[in-house]
């Protein structure tokens, strides 16, 4: 797989580096965007509002990876670099505290990809024209339009 790379605007990086770690903080849940575990000092407010699309999918490549390292106990090769860039450009991130995952946490995360399934089948029955556009890395943007308007209906990644 090819390495993907991490780009963040400097206003976005800005935004990253001013969260701050709580640890009381909780997680939830979260199927769009990451399909992954979110701990609720991790983001800015609104950031996927704000964000640029670019910085956008290096958030989701970060979530990501995270998410691999917490299955599999490493970051996987195509992100070794990422991994690194990132970890220099937002070295205080709140989710770089996070790197492993009690049993419990283990266990909400694979309901997470099974409630995505689900959904994702739901979907498709009913929207038969998905878009699927891979983003490398192992990301995967799927969009389905309406087909009068043409207009975004929904989108998410996995
Ligand atoms: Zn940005």
């Amino acid at each position: 797989m090819d390495s993907v790379s991490f780009k963040m605007c400097s206003e976005c990086v800005a935004s990253y580096r001013d969260l701050e770690y709580d640890s009381n903080s909780d997680y939830s849940l979260n199927i769009m965007p990451f399909c992954s575990l979110v701990w609720h000092d991790e983001h800015p407010e609104d950031w996927y509002d704000h964000c640029c699309e670019e910085c956008q999918l290096s958030i989701r490549h970060l979530s990501s990876a995270r998410t691999a390292l917490w299955r599999t106990g490493e970051i996987p090769d195509h992100y070794l670099i990422f991994w690194k860039n990132a970890k220099e450009a937002i070295p205080e991130w709140p989710g770089f505290k996070r790197l492993s995952l009690n049993k419990k946490e283990l266990d909400s995360l694979d309901g997470c990809s099974e409630e995505l399934d689900d959904m994702m089948g739901a979907i498709t029955e009913e929207f038969p024209d998905v878009t699927v556009t891979d983003q490398g890395g192992g990301l995967t943007k799927f969009t389905a339009e309406r087909d009068l308007s043409r207009k975004r209906w929904w989108q998410f990644w996995r």
